[in-house]
């Protein structure tokens, strides 16, 4: 994908409130019977992260035609090094419209044949956690807003850079929250929003709607995951930033995850 354009915010930032009853059709992991939804790379099914209903006004999308929005992604095998998109066509069905390809890697790059072993192997710690594994425990999932404050040092971290004063303050700030002894600001679980990144901001255009409408579209920052020791919460090994963006246009669904 070309990264052109910032991924907008989609509707004001939440934290995760786990195991809560929010009224909605909101869950953490859990099993799903999506066709379409099996990892193109390493042919295992795609691992639901988490889904999300979009009936909740919470969530900003308006007029949604489809009640559940399945946020999947493999972190298990090479499609993760690459932008990774899919549509959802309706409550049990995706479309996956941008995926990396091993097989075809491989054969446009012969030279780099010799490193392909070794830059497996390299990676392989990322995946460890999730090998074997073909869901995550199902957990209900509800969202409470986050502090504006706390959004406005996001929203500097990303254009200006925090002065030591602010990164304290972030610091503390999400202390508070994943009441862990934090020593830098790190990434968190949040729904909407711009988030946090420790690697800038994500970038992208809808890939559909480029292709579909010849319109640039600016997807949006829907969801950040990352492991959370304290609510027992692993999505890949403890440095990674999983991050889900959307398209409230054409339902397209973009994954990147970050180190
Ligand atoms: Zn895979
Ligand atoms: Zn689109």
């Amino acid at each position: 994908m070309n990264l052109l354009l910032p991924a907008k915010q989609l509707t004001a930032g939440c934290f995760f409130d786990l195991d809560s009853d929010s009224g909605y059709g909101h869950f953490i992991g859990g099993e799903h019977v999506y066709s379409g939804a099996t990892c193109p790379n390493c042919q295992l099914p795609l691992m639901l992260h988490c889904s999300l209903d979009l009936r909740d006004p919470v969530l900003g999308v308006p007029d949604n035609k489809i009640n559940t929005l399945p946020l999947m992604y493999c972190m298990r095998c090479p499609l993760s090094w690459h932008e990774f998109s899919y549509r959802v066509l309706s409550n049990s069905a995706i479309r996956i419209c941008e995926a990396f390809d091993e097989d075809r890697y491989l054969q446009s790059n012969r030279k780099k044949l010799s490193q392909w072993t070794e830059m497996l192997s390299n990676t392989r710690k990322e995946w460890e956690s999730l090998v074997g594994f073909s869901s995550f425990p199902c957990r209900t999932l509800g969202f409470r807003r986050y502090p504006d404050r706390l959004q406005q040092l996001f929203n500097e971290s990303l254009t200006n850079g925090l002065t030591p004063q602010q990164m304290d303050e972030l610091r503390l700030l999400l202390t508070g929250y994943s009441r862990q002894k934090l020593i830098v600001p790190r990434p968190i679980n949040q729904m909407g929003g711009i988030p946090y990144c420790t690697q800038g901001i994500p970038k992208g255009f809808c890939i559909r709607c480029l292709e579909t409408k010849k319109k640039v579209r600016a997807m949006r920052f829907l969801l950040s995951l990352t492991n959370e020791p304290l609510l027992q919460l692993k999505f890949s090994a403890p440095s990674v930033q999983i991050l889900f963006l959307f398209c409230p246009k054409c339902y397209t669904v973009t994954v990147i995850n970050r180190i």
